[in-house]
């Protein structure tokens, strides 16, 4: 087993809180996500986990065993970074066999090991070149075969595919997820990308300013976010800010909306309500048929054309709602068009404030 767990860990760098009481179980095999805004702590975290630097307060486990005392090289951890400094005079096979051949092991032992994991990796026929002859995403493997070829426990990856193009990043992702997968490694991945951590990840945390803001599988963050800051930071999210009402808001322009999901804010404080635009219907403001529940009045003020689907931002009283919607053939409406927005309470989610 080899469930990491960081327990209420603290990191100041002077008097700049770098990690603020932070506690997360990165399940045993799990692919974790960690995300949050530059200079959220991530990094510093994955630092301590590797044994780079060390916490000023709390604890950090591997395999239900303290790390505290272990050094870097004893915790038998991969990792793979952004910048993933590859020996450039060595062949890929040597760059793969160097964490082997430190350790000692006999060559015919790396041998076997170095063919695996190139196999693994699909690199199999490249062994040979140099890392100057290969492209981006092939020495982005070269990287991850030399991670996990000393049979780590736990993987780190730290922005491991930010410098790849969008084509081959989302290539690399679905390779990494298969080799995770293979291997049944714990692995801790942080990324920038919102989009990446929802698709690769069993479970996502959240960190802003050194602290843990919110942690879950994927869909129970973007379907459940307990602050607006969840809700807008993973996925896109409209915000209304009203008066609380017991399961809803009442907007500023006297119109409730409810939800039902959420914190339940004490009747008559300030509270908002997250609606996701995909969540959001549009139609027409002279379509009479629809129900009076959720609905706003507003009108078209942009509509964003984005091939299989288009964005309308609909103004709604000085705040600007943003609506998606499939491009099927279904609702097309014009700019400066009067319409009508609804949403079922179930889409929708109160926030205390
Ligand atoms: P990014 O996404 O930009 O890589 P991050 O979330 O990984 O950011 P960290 O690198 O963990 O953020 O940094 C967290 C905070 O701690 C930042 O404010 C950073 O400036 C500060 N910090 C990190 N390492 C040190 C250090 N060695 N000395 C001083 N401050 C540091």
């Amino acid at each position: 087993m080899a469930e990491v767990v960081v327990d209420k860990v603290s990191r100041s760098f002077g008097s700049h809180k770098a990690l603020d009481d932070v506690s997360i179980a990165f399940p045993d095999k799990g692919f974790y996500g960690l995300l949050g805004p530059s200079g959220s702590g991530k990094t510093t975290l994955l630092r301590m986990i590797a044994g780079f630097d060390f916490p000023d307060a709390g604890r950090i486990a591997i395999g239900g065993e303290g790390v505290e005392r272990v050094p870097v090289e004893k915790r038998r951890i991969g990792m793979v970074f952004q910048t993933y400094a590859l020996f450039p005079n060595m062949s890929v096979a040597q760059n793969v066999a160097f964490g082997l051949s430190v350790r000692g092991e006999t060559k015919a032992a790396i041998e076997v090991e170095v063919k695996r994991a190139l196999d693994l990796v699909q690199l199999g026929q490249l062994g040979e070149r140099r890392p100057h002859q290969l492209s981006g995403g092939q020495r982005q493997r070269v990287a991850l075969a030399r991670a996990i070829v000393t049979k780590p426990r736990v993987l780190l990856l730290d922005e491991p595919l930010s410098a790849l193009d969008k084509a081959l990043r989302v290539d690399m992702q679905i390779e990494l997820k298969r080799i995770q997968r293979e291997i049944g490694i714990t692995t801790i991945f942080v990324t920038h990308d919102q989009e990446e951590a929802l698709t690769m990840s069993d479970r996502i945390g959240i960190l802003r300013d050194g602290r843990l803001v919110q942690e879950g599988p994927p869909e129970e963050i973007y379907d459940r976010p307990e602050s607006e800051f969840a809700a807008t930071f993973l996925g896109d999210a409209n915000i209304l800010r009203g008066v609380a009402t017991g399961n809803g808001i009442r907007l500023p322009d006297g119109t409730v909306v409810s939800a039902n999901h959420g914190t339940k804010p004490a009747v008559g404080t300030t509270a908002s309500c997250a609606v996701r635009p995909e969540r959001i219907s549009i139609y027409d403001a002279d379509d009479a048929s629809r129900g009076e529940k959720n609905r706003l009045k507003g009108r078209v003020s942009k509509r964003i054309f984005a091939g299989n689907s288009s964005t309308y931002f609909v103004e709604h009283r000085g705040d600007i709602i943003k609506v998606h919607v499939q491009n099927n053939g279904g609702v097309k409406l014009a700019e400066g068009q009067s319409v009508i927005l609804r949403w079922s309470p179930g889409s929708a989610v109160l926030i205390d404030r």
